[in-house]
């Protein structure tokens, strides 16, 4: 390695997914199968104010609220953002804008894409309509997008008065929530990546307090100055504190309970985690000496194990719990 070439920072995709399961309770309920049926329901607020999307509580009294209401499928556009890069899952595979509909009848906007040719289409105060999506579940995506819509404008009329009825409601929805991103760690974290790839575990010293941050982000958020001088520690370490885990995690395959700990390892000024193995979870306790288990291909150490040395003096460790 010269000392001219700047080390290369990683970069790696991450996708954090679940699903998200929630009932839907009287008013989403009636909005969601009113949008399989295409209708398209609002609430009525004390003041008279008609919410599309609906809400079941009163924003300024918060009051429940039950008196739904249907609205025209025809709007105007409040406001918009052009979106010239649709990504995965969004509602068009051809740029659109997003934009804020206000309902004929309806008091508030409902955010939704809408199919335009171009950004130079589209401007607030145009009149836009419901495209319905072909195949309705009960769902937001029923509505597939607006559309620009030059027809005869709605009549200002009242909205009508539902009791929000359906045969075969939708009572509850799985939203896939979904973020997938670019994660780059930095240039601390990439040389600490780096070191764990040689099974070595590397921090960076604060030049002012002499604190030693593991695994390190760069800067000492105590004195505000950047931490350049690299320090490896450990291996071995202490349990400063610990825990003991009685929940089995999904996707995680490790018998319960088990223990996890805050671990010093030796020359840090801060503790790291990791699972403590090699002895029964009933027998782990604060200042046991630990080291690392690595396991075949693995990135980080799988455990940490005792060492067996005496246990260490609080007073080596307290200021790390
Ligand atoms: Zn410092």
């Amino acid at each position: 390695m010269t000392a001219a070439s700047p080390p290369e920072v990683l970069r790696a995709p991450l996708v954090v997914e679940f699903p998200f399961t929630r009932s839907l309770g009287p008013v989403q309920s009636a909005f969601l199968t009113g949008l399989r049926e295409r209708v398209v329901l609002g609430v009525k607020t004390a003041d008279g104010t008609v919410m599309v999307p609906p809400v079941e509580y009163d924003p300024v009294t918060a009051e429940e609220i039950r008196e739904l209401v249907e609205v025209a499928p025809t709007g105007t556009v409040t406001t918009f953002a052009w979106n010239d890069h649709p990504r995965p899952h969004q509602p068009l595979d051809t740029p659109f804008a997003w934009v804020l509909v206000r309902l004929d009848g309806a008091g508030t906007a409902l955010l939704h894409a809408l199919d335009a040719p171009g950004p130079d289409a589209v401007r607030t105060g145009m009149r836009v309509r419901i495209r319905w999506a072909a195949e309705r579940v009960g769902a937001i995506t029923d509505i597939a997008c607006f559309e620009p819509y030059d027809g005869p404008a709605s009549p200002a009329r009242e909205p009508a008065p539902h009791d929000g009825s359906f045969a075969d409601p939708v009572t509850g929805i799985i939203a896939a929530a979904r973020l997938d991103y670019t994660y780059s760690p930095g240039r601390a974290q990439t040389a600490y990546i780096n070191a764990l790839a040689e099974r070595r575990t590397v921090g960076e010293r604060c030049p002012s307090c002499h604190k030693v941050y593991v695994p390190p982000r760069g800067a000492c958020p105590t004195c505000g100055v950047a931490t350049t001088d690299r320090v490896e520690v450990g291996p071995v370490g202490t349990v400063t504190t610990f825990c003991i885990v009685n929940i089995k995690a999904k996707n995680l395959d490790i018998e319960v309970p088990y223990v996890y700990a805050h671990i010093a390892l030796d020359g840090a000024g801060l503790a790291l985690h990791g699972r403590i193995g090699g002895i029964p979870y009933d027998q782990v306790r604060m200042g046991l000496r630990v080291e690392p288990v690595w396991t075949e291909g693995g990135r980080y150490p799988d455990h940490y194990r005792p060492t067996g040395e005496p246990d260490a003096d609080y007073d080596a460790y307290k200021e790390l719990i």
